[in-house]
């Protein structure tokens, strides 16, 4: 279980900014809602919606189309039942309310979906790494791209060693780069 938050820094800022206006009311309003989906820290809810709510309405002058679809992007994302991350690093001060306030969705997006993301970047950072270091040249592969024989290769063991080598090609002509299957294409 993850440890309660702790008073978070924005907590001892001066009292949060009075409105009258309707929009930015329920907006708050549905900020806090957001906030209380799975910790009841709705005093910090109420301080920070209305933080957040205030740097937003900073930056557009007014409660518009871009100021209400501002608000939405960052209700629905502190809502998501599959990114309780970002919620708990807003309500324990992680986020700050100006970083969330002009956050991309991008950069709000659950965590799951990172992490996705990261892996993929991985392993193709990886697969190029290895088909460049190394590798021999051979005459065997034909380029897709170029029809050159000129190739270099590398075999690496990417899964279990039970299983076949991959091969990474790598045409020295054109620089075009493949995977190649043996089990597949003989
Ligand atoms: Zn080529």
């Amino acid at each position: 279980m993850p440890k309660t938050p702790t008073t978070p820094k924005f907590m001892s800022f001066p009292p949060t900014p009075v409105t009258t206006d309707n929009v930015r009311t329920k907006c708050r309003e549905l900020l806090v809602a957001a906030l209380k989906t799975d910790v009841n820290q709705s005093s910090v809810a109420v301080v920070l919606n209305s933080f957040l709510d205030a740097r937003i309405y900073q930056d557009f002058k007014s409660t518009d189309m871009k100021y209400k679809a501002r608000l939405r992007s960052r209700i629905s994302n502190l809502k998501d039942q599959k990114n309780p991350d970002l919620r708990r690093n807003v309500l324990c001060g992680n986020i700050s309310p100006e970083r969330i306030a002009t956050m991309t969705a991008e950069e709000m997006a659950s965590a799951e979906l990172k992490e996705i993301r990261k892996a993929l970047t991985k392993e193709s950072i990886r697969e190029h790494q290895l088909s460049k270091v190394g590798g021999t040249e051979t005459d065997m592969f034909v380029c897709g791209k170029c029809k050159g024989k000129n190739c270099t290769y590398t075999q690496v063991q990417t899964r279990s060693a039970d299983e076949p080598m991959t091969t990474f090609v790598l045409c020295n002509q054109c620089g075009n780069r493949w995977k190649h299957d043996f089990c597949c294409k003989g």
